[in-house]
């Protein structure tokens, strides 16, 4: 056996369970583009905002905090501010609840957005519990950590066959052929080709487009300290980003797994529903890109064994979540493989389990 565990995909979900398993046994993790985090993990907003999702996600995402803490410089804070027309009330109540936002006046919240348009926005939240996400800080460490346990991390890996002998797995890569005892499948919108190629049955996962685009900070405003704002039923978002300001029309366009670009018409319309909510217009789009979010059918992340081939481990479905959820999800990938008790509830354990799927 070349490793004891193989894991596919080298985004932050294989990557953070890279350097937990290395604590375990030997570990190769094999990603299929030239370099780490080209998908899903190179393309997010960067938030950790633990209220966001279902309950179960919410729980990982409160569970992850602690390791978060722990990494100086990975955290930093933003903030939140709901948006709304007067005709959103609607919408406006339920996100304010959902996410624990307090509702304050326009009047406070244009001292804090100065370029918010008072003739259109007609409720304003607030909450301060929302924070930046340094990714690429918080990737590299996990990278580092696994490498330093020993773990190879193989890049231009594309994984074309994998075939189930009598002690574990022969994998089969564009950068050779590699043998583990246990397989981890962290292949985002792939995930359930992965899957179907060691043949397994897949579950049902549905990547959903999300674009993004980069404008000029409105006004020419400093816009470092302005919240994160969200349209009332998530619509829109817009983030500040390097001096420079992120909006998303935050859609959710199923499309099969593929390198995913922004669609012109969808970023349009985003921009139009952000563009109404201020006083300056959008003047030039800087740059724009596009990501897939990969939801199970419950939206919530799949971690653990499969049902029926125990020697496939599930880590997948991690959906607009995959950053704020990685530290405990990853130690809960390690937890159940050595057989130790997770230090989580396991009401939230089965909720994540593969097998709530049958
Ligand atoms: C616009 C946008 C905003 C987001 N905002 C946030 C946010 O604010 N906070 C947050 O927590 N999350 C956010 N997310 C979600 C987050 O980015 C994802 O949940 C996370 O990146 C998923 O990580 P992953 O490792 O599962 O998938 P990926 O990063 O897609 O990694 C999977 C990897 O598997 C590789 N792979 C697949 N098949 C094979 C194969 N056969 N052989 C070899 N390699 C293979 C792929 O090349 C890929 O690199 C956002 C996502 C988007 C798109």
């Amino acid at each position: 056996m070349d490793a004891d565990f193989l894991i596919i995909g080298g985004g932050i979900a294989g990557i953070s369970a890279a350097a937990r398993l290395s604590e375990l046994g030997s570990v190769i993790l094999l990603e299929g583009e030239a370099t780490l985090a080209h998908h899903a993990s190179g393309r997010s907003a960067a938030l950790y905002e633990p209220h966001y999702g279902a309950p179960a996600v919410v729980g990982l995402s409160l569970a992850s905090e602690a390791h978060f803490r722990a990494l100086p410089g990975v955290l930093s804070p933003r903030g939140l501010m709901l948006v709304a027309k007067a005709d959103a009330r609607e919408a406006f109540q339920h996100d304010l609840a959902a996410m624990d936002f307090a509702p304050i006046s326009v009047a406070e919240a244009m001292k804090i957005v100065p370029v918010l348009n008072p003739d259109v926005v007609a409720f304003t939240g607030y909450a301060d519990h929302a924070e930046d996400v340094d990714t690429d800080l918080l990737l590299q460490g996990f990278a580092r950590e696994a490498r330093g346990k020993g773990a190879r991390i193989v890049t231009g890996a594309q994984v074309s066959t994998i075939l189930r002998e009598a002690t574990g797995w022969r994998v089969a890569s564009a950068a050779g052929t590699f043998t583990a005892r246990m397989l981890v499948n962290a292949a985002g919108a792939w995930a359930d080709a992965v899957a179907i190629m060691a043949g397994v049955q897949p579950l049902g996962f549905t990547p959903l487009r999300r674009s993004m685009a980069r404008i000029p900070a409105p006004g020419g405003h400093d816009v470092s300290r302005w919240p994160m704002l969200f349209g009332p039923g998530e619509d829109w978002y817009a983030k500040p980003d390097a001096g420079a300001l992120i909006v998303s029309p935050a859609e959710e366009h199923p499309m099969p797994p593929h390198d995913a670009w922004a669609d012109d018409m969808v970023l349009a319309e985003g921009l139009a529903r952000y563009e109404e909510m201020v006083t300056e217009p959008v003047t030039r789009v800087l740059s724009n890109w596009a990501g897939l979010r990969t939801f199970s059918p419950d939206r919530v992340l799949v971690i653990g064994p499969d049902v029926r081939e125990p020697a496939f481990f599930w880590l997948a479905g991690q959906g607009g979540y995959g950053f704020q959820t990685c530290p405990a999800a990853s130690r809960l990938t390690a937890d159940l493989i050595g057989g130790r008790m997770p230090d989580l509830d396991p009401g939230l354990v089965a909720a994540l389990a593969p097998a709530r799927f049958g």
